[in-house]
């Protein structure tokens, strides 16, 4: 099967065994009502079943006589059946099947609402064992009862799988219950899982003492039965670390082949004479900190040398990335070629165009704008004056990435606010121009340790101070009966002369009613602040409208701002001091920050208000952080903390493969060996044509299939 990717070329998929590839409808037990069940979890093929691990484990294994179980526990005991009946509860006429268990010890009760066909399931006689959270019975003189509990019935010819022992818990949905799951993977593991072939080079696996794959995939689903519950679900057991291994190693091969693969990738020697930067700097009211100006030397360095350009500029909110990003687009310029600023959203795109314009517009730099809302004859205009060349720089939105966006020498490529877009839409741009140099800005740091990780396919600039002259920005935290305080620290902050922005948040899919909330948030103002005109700008505004209200902001003819989170990103007005931000607990660590960064962009102190009501322990652990750290990097390492890895890096939009086993935190160390034995092995067979490499190969394509472009190896 050959599948061509988002800049065009193709990759050949290696397909696996056929036993492993085929439909898992077509096994025994599953058929294809359970297909389709399957295929809602992500599993298509065996494969996929193979790989569709628990995602905890339980203890069944401990078995309890009936006469020692505690009450409030979960236990597991286990005996004979000696009644199995439906009976019908003579007060509340409940339908119930009850089940009496006997082992030498005592009794116990087993009780299933409304499902008489249970009594089809045992018999007298029976060996069973169950499990379940062990109540007393008030009517059967407080004997023990366990209400729906997992039961096994033990037949001495076959394994118990769903209680007596360790037991997988697979995640199940309507109609497929987690132990019709585990049945039918009992039977996938038996006899498939020795069918997965070996991608580790033998050596590996004795040097880390880890497991063969088919032991591993085996393991992980239906683990030993003395094996540590507690380790088991911190994925801990060697079966389960050899498979966060290759995960990560499969994740850290693919970025470095990429990297590896660029820095082959012929680019273009973009040099310039310096003039018009030159000229630039002379124009700008400020001269740029050491910070900026070791960024700048190192992309300028990056776009002179004749190959792709491919940076990361970290850099907190405010530290100055738009003017470094045009420096770039100057030397562009004096090379000769176009570049394209991508933001994440039109109102941030619509700024930075009216802040280029004013910036290059004088050093005759013809600027253009295209966003999904510019009028038909403006954008067909602009579309020539891309093509033609005559457009020097152009500043939009993703609409940039359409068809029929067509230019007449693309050199470079910013894409402004980076985790909005993702690794695709980044190659979906730099594919418009012929090896487009590419420079990604980000306000959202990752921590510099997982940085590589993430980030591992780009090279990385950190603008890690901002311009001088700028006093921290002061946060507080009110609930509903700090508002009067709220609105004396705007009185007189606005009778000072200052801005002030008071935020709602937005969430998608309510988005009338928070829209409601900030209308009626600017109407109480305007009330209030009779004196102060009150601006409101949400996201359904048209752009034209948008513009108006944030020029009469920019020149203070609006004193307050009411916004929904459209402000979030980039606005830069250095004269607003206060933000408020209500229902902060709705927010992200990282939009709050985004957001106090748009004041304290002067000398004066400036506030950040976080209003916020009742909330969870974790939202006020998240506002607690915004007050008690100012610099991005740390706040990114705290969201991580709070959030988890895959919230915060959004893997799924990024473009790269998902991490579905392993822990970015939980399992640094592992990462960190296996991005040395991923470099180790790239080294050593650049083009993976060992036998070993081969293999490895195999697996890094099916792994990254159809994701990137840039896959260059084997
Ligand atoms: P961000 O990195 O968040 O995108 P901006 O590029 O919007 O930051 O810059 C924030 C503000 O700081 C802008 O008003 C910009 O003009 C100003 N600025 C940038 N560099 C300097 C500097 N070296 N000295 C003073 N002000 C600067
Ligand atoms: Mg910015």
């Amino acid at each position: 099967m050959e599948l061509t990717t988002g800049a065009g070329s193709v990759i050949k998929r290696v397909p696996d065994s056929p036993e492993l590839s085929q439909p898992i409808q077509y096994l025994k037990g599953v058929g294809p009502k359970r297909g389709e069940l399957f295929d809602k979890l992500g599993v298509k093929t065996v494969k996929d079943a193979l790989y569709y691990f628990p995602y905890r484990y339980e203890d069944r294994g401990n078995i309890k006589k009936i006469a020692r179980v505690s009450f409030g526990s979960y236990e597991t005991v286990a005996g004979t059946v000696i009644l199995a009946e439906n009976i019908t509860t003579p007060r509340r006429r409940m339908k119930l099947f009850e089940l009496t268990v006997k082992d030498e010890t005592g009794a116990v009760t087993g009780v299933w609402f409304n499902q008489p066909y249970m009594s089809k399931v045992f018999h007298n006689g029976d060996n069973v064992i169950l499990y379940g959270l062990v109540k007393q019975d008030p009517y059967k003189h407080y004997r023990p009862v366990m209400e729906n509990p997992e039961y096994e019935i033990i037949d001495e010819a076959d394994e118990a799988i769903h209680a007596g022992r360790v037991v997988p818990i697979y995640k199940a949905t309507a109609g497929f219950t987690c132990r019709q799951i585990r049945s039918i993977m009992k039977g996938v593991v038996n006899e498939f899982a020795q069918k997965l072939e070996e991608f580790l080079p033998g050596d590996m696996l004795r040097k880390y003492k880890i497991p063969t794959l088919p032991v591993a995939v085996k393991e992980a689903h239906f683990p030993e039965n003395e094996t540590d519950i507690n380790l088991l679900n911190a994925k801990g057991t060697r079966a389960q670390k050899r498979l966060v291994f290759d995960e990560f190693l499969l994740l850290e091969m693919g970025l470095m082949s990429m990297k590896k693969g660029r820095a082959k990738a012929l680019g273009r020697a973009m040099k310039g004479d310096g003039g018009l930067r030159k000229e630039f700097r002379k124009r700008l009211p400020f001269s740029l900190t050491q910070a900026q100006e070791k960024t700048i030397r190192e992309i300028s360095r990056d776009m002179e040398r004749p190959v792709r350009m491919n940076r990361l500029i970290q850099g907190d909110v405010g530290c100055g990335k738009t003017v470094v990003a045009l420096m770039a687009a100057l030397q562009a310029a004096e090379a000769g070629a176009q570049a394209a600023i991508m933001a994440p959203t039109e109102i941030l795109a619509e700024q930075h165009y009216l802040n280029v314009k004013k910036y290059l517009a004088p050093l005759g730099i013809k600027v253009a704008l295209l966003t999904g809302s510019v009028k038909k004859k403006d954008r067909e205009r602009t579309l020539k004056e891309l093509s033609d060349g005559e457009a020097q720089l152009v500043v939009g939105t993703h609409s940039l990435i359409q068809e029929g966006v067509v230019f007449n020498d693309l050199g470079l490529v910013v894409v402004d606010e980076q985790h909005r877009f993702g690794v695709m839409q980044r190659a979906g741009l730099s594919g418009k121009g012929v090896n487009a140099d590419v420079l990604v800005m980000t306000a959202t740091p990752i921590p510099r340790t997982l940085a590589l990780t993430v980030y591992g396919d780009l090279d990385i600039s950190v603008i890690d101070s901002v311009p001088p002259g700028r006093t921290p920005v002061r946060t507080k935290l009110f609930d509903e009966s700090g508002r009067l305080e709220v609105y004396r620290l705007l009185k007189s902050e606005l009778q000072k002369g200052a801005l002030a922005y008071v935020v709602y948040p937005l969430v998608e899919e309510s988005e009338k009613s928070d829209l409601k909330a900030a209308r009626e948030g600017a109407e109480k103002l305007a009330e209030i602040f009779g004196d102060y005109p009150v601006g409101l700008l949400h996201g359904r505004m048209k752009p034209d409208e948008k513009e108006s209200v944030m020029e009469d902001f920019r020149s203070g003819k609006l004193k307050l701002l009411v916004a929904t989170t459209v402000i979030e990103v980039g606005l830069d007005v250095p004269e607003a001091t206060v933000m408020v931000i209500e229902h902060a607990e709705r927010f992200g660590l990282s939009q709050l920050h985004q957001l106090r960064g748009r004041v304290g962009r002067g000398s004066r102190q400036s506030y950040c208000v976080l209003m916020a009501g009742m909330m969870a322990d974790n939202s006020r652990a998240r506002l607690q952080a915004m007050i008690k750290n100012s610099s991005g990097f740390d706040i990114a390492e705290e969201d991580l903390r709070l959030r988890g890895p895959g919230e915060f890096f959004g893997t799924k939009q990024s473009g790269l493969p998902e991490i579905t086993y392993g822990d970015i935190i939980r399992d640094y160390k592992i990462i960190e060996a296996a991005r040395n034995e991923a470099s180790a092995i790239i080294e050593k067979d650049p083009g993976l044509q060992s036998e070993t490499g081969r293999v490895l190969s195999r697996e890094l394509k099916n792994k990254w299939i159809g994701r990137l472009d840039l896959v260059k190896v084997g």
